[in-house]
């Protein structure tokens, strides 16, 4: 029996649904094509994805592709109880709800993998984690599973190494048709749309540093940039670095850019970006928010022992005043910004990642019998499949080589 706070909000969430599916044509494609063969009948998925519109519209499609769905949240702030009781009025077992504790959150996770799942679609890879902890005795019904972010696959390379990871999972944050658009551009628009919404501050002639220049890095700062504000990038690659330098960006340490920001977002999936070192050097009024998967990039310890006094500034804004007389602001106690503060990627994107999900998982339940534990990469015809679908939504067309240039390229 599903576990969420409250029912009554489902009205709600089937219009932010509805609006998702809408706005999602890559994913309704792949629905259309397989409702009549059911490529999942029978067969039991747990997922723990953030609980929101688009996660929504993809369970749903897997459960009218013949999935049993199991349905659970990645971070305790960024499930819509709306959305969750929107997709429970509809008949899947969901369990969270937004602000649980963080024994509440182990115990939503517990609660879909102890429906026993075949499949199981993490991001973040908390419900492989527990498999491979305390719930280990499931691990005999599960086929294998799909992870979605960087962090994720992060970990489940560190298990495939040390010989632990007991099942295949599809690192589908590596397809192409996920990291070029979700973690660049997606995570580039949806955390300024969180912080613009939560902060409601102008960017344009302000000090933006975004520590680290990876895929999300590289979207947060180019739209940085576009607001009008100069951007200051922080690595600890040198390639990343120069990458970044040649892109037109200050690049320095944080030691020397703790004291030129007034909004910092860190991207690095790393610890201890910004930590007591830093909070001293912070100009009066600046702001700190996180886009990485853990709330572990500004060390909140630090800051709230540096801290004389703390204060709600406004929604999802605490203060943080120093002995000097300084405040420094940190959005959404740290987490994610776009997604503790915020719907998170727009569906257009997000109608890109869920659509590798599906077809990651169709290829799993199809694979099962010859996929060896690991980490597997998505199929080069899943990516191309999902391009094209999407191009041909944006009606757009591209050349195909002639036989004449297949014999010069030697193909
Ligand atoms: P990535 O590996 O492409 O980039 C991370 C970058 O940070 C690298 O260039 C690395 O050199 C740099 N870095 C590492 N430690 C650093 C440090 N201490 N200081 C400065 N730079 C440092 O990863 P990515 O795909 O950009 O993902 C980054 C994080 O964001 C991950 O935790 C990922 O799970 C998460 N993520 C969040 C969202 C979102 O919606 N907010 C979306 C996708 C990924
Ligand atoms: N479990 C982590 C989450 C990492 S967030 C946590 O601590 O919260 C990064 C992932 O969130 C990305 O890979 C992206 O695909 C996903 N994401 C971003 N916007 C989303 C949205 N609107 N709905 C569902 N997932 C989203």
């Amino acid at each position: 029996m599903s576990d969420i706070k409250t029912p009554a909000l489902a009205p709600d969430g089937e219009r932010k649904i509805d609006w998702a599916r809408r706005n999602m044509p890559v994913l309704n494609v792949i629905l259309a094509e397989n409702r009549a063969v059911k490529p999942f009948a029978g067969v039991k998925i747990a997922l723990s994805v953030h609980l929101e519109a688009k996660t929504a519209y993809l369970c749903r499609v897997l459960a009218e592709l013949g999935a049993e769905m199991h349905v659970t949240g990645c971070n305790p702030l960024s499930t819509q109880d709306d959305v969750a009781a929107a997709l429970a009025a509809g008949g899947l077992d969901v369990h969270a709800h937004r602000g649980e504790t963080p024994e509440e959150y182990t115990r939503h996770l517990t609660a879909v993998l102890e429906a026993r799942p075949n499949i199981v679609i993490d991001d973040g890879g908390d419900l492989v984690s527990l498999l491979h902890g305390k719930l280990r005795h499931l691990l005999p019904d599960v086929w294998g599973g799909c992870e979605e972010t960087t962090t994720g696959v992060h970990r489940l390379r560190a298990m495939a190494a040390d010989g632990s990871l007991a099942f295949p999972v599809i690192a589908v944050n590596d397809a192409d048709c996920k990291h070029l658009f979700d973690n660049r551009y997606g995570t580039g628009q949806s955390v300024w749309d969180g912080i613009n919404r939560t902060t409601n501050l102008i960017v344009a002639g302000k000090t933006v540093v975004v520590a680290g220049y990876g895929w999300c890095g590289r979207g947060i700062a180019l739209r940085a940039r576009g607001f009008g504000a100069r951007v200051v990038v922080t690595e600890i690659d040198p390639v990343k670095a120069l990458e970044a330098a040649m892109d037109g960006y200050d690049v320095m340490p944080m030691s020397a850019a703790a004291a030129r920001g007034d909004v910092f977002v860190t991207a690095t999936g790393c610890a201890d970006v910004i930590t007591a070192e830093h909070f001293p050097l912070l100009r009066d009024g600046a702001v700190l928010c996180n886009a990485g998967h853990f709330n572990v990039e500004i060390n909140m310890t630090d800051l709230e022992s540096l801290a004389v006094s703390s204060f709600d500034a406004r929604q999802n804004i605490k203060g943080y005043t120093f002995a000097d007389g300084r405040t420094a602001f940190v959005l959404a106690e740290g987490r994610l910004v776009n997604l503790a503060s915020g719907d998170g990627h727009p569906a257009e994107i997000m109608d890109m990642s869920f659509s590798i999900q599906a077809l990651s998982a169709m290829y799993l339940a199809e694979n099962r019998a010859s996929l060896k534990p690991g980490v597997i990469a998505v199929p080069r015809e899943i990516d191309e499949k999902v391009a094209r679908l999407k191009l041909q939504a944006d009606g757009l067309s591209i050349d195909a080589l002639t036989d004449k240039q297949k014999a010069y390229l030697g193909l």
